[in-house]
């Protein structure tokens, strides 16, 4: 290797790394665990923006609901995601039985042992994506109709992945639209937000490639169902060089589950063919942090496109 080139690439990722420290402390206050973060009132205005810009393209006749950060146990494992990303869930525990063995577990703590010995699953998981208990909500109401549903959907999310890097969170904000209906519909619901979002990403000025991608399925079997994933181009990103241009952050994604949700909650036409879905995912947090890195920290010099795109006067 040229050993210019690779001094200059650590050079360079020095400096941008610096850069999102700066970043990072204009924007985020700590709060004891990688990842957490409490959020300035700078860094919000620019999420609530973002928020209006997205709801502005949303499609007429979509529904929109906004979750609780927290979904059904039984839904998600139903859904397999036991299957894929068992190491990303986090379930909610709590102590449970009598006040005698509440207490007891929770003077164990006040006398310096450990009371989390006596915790037991309860019936939730903090949600991993937004788009989980829009399903079972949809089959729920019967057939789905010809022309399909579509759906704005939005909540909290955590997957268990601590990092130090600003664009990999543990809690992140996740805005979808969702597609459920025939192939078709749902393929070209897909393609008309890949090429909406690409003018999103133009309108705010940020750099970008779209691509195809897999998701990170854990293990080797894991390995197999990304190989898939990938060939049969179910998974695209958008992504934004936050960090860095050899590794670039996705910022959103655009993925057809086939059948997959369909089949699991009997989503149906009247016909009683199984529906196919779809959704598109805006990385709220991701997508602010980028803004903030590309254009800085003064919202009254970022670029005039980006500036209208949020309305910042
Ligand atoms: P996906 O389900 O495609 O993995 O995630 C959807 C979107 O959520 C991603 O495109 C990304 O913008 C956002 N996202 C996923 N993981 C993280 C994360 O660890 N931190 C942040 N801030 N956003 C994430
Ligand atoms: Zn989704």
């Amino acid at each position: 290797m040229n050993p210019d080139i690779s001094n200059k690439a650590r050079e360079t990722s020095a400096e941008s790394n610096n850069s999102l420290d700066a970043l990072a402390a204009a924007l985020f206050r700590p709060m004891g665990v990688d990842g957490v973060y409490a959020r300035t009132p700078l860094y919000e205005e620019v999420i609530d923006r973002l928020t209006a810009f997205i709801s502005r393209h949303r499609e007429s006749g979509t529904e929109i609901l906004r979750f609780p950060p927290v979904m059904s146990r039984h839904q998600l494992e139903k859904s397999g995601y036991l299957k894929s990303f068992p190491n990303l869930l986090a379930c909610v525990c709590a102590l449970h039985g009598t006040e005698a063995e509440i207490r007891t577990a929770a003077d164990r703590h006040e006398a310096g042992g450990d009371w989390t010995t006596s915790l037991a699953p309860a019936d939730l998981v903090l949600s991993p994506a937004a788009c989980y208990p829009i399903y079972p909500l949809a089959a729920a109401r019967g057939a789905v109709p010809t022309g399909g549903l579509r759906f704005d959907v939005a909540c909290d999310c955590f997957r268990r992945e601590p990092s130090k890097h600003l664009d990999r969170l543990q809690s992140f904000r996740m805005r979808e639209y969702v597609c459920i209906g025939s192939p078709q519909e749902v393929l070209d619901f897909r393609e008309r937000w890949m090429k909406r979002a690409q003018h999103l990403a133009d309108d705010l000025e940020l750099s970008y490639r779209v691509d195809t991608a897999s998701d990170p399925f854990f293990g080797r079997t894991g390995q197999v169902m990304a190989i898939s994933q990938l060939q049969a181009s179910l998974k695209f990103e958008l992504l934004v060089p936050v960090r860095s241009a050899e590794q670039p952050t996705a910022c959103m994604s655009f993925n057809y589950h086939q059948d997959h949700f369909g089949t699991t909650w009997g989503l149906r036409n009247a016909a009683g063919d199984v529906s196919h879905t779809g959704c598109v995912a805006f990385g709220m947090d991701r997508l602010a942090v980028a803004l903030f890195a590309k254009h800085g920290l003064e919202l009254r010099k970022w670029p005039a496109a980006a500036r209208n795109a949020l309305a910042l006067g």
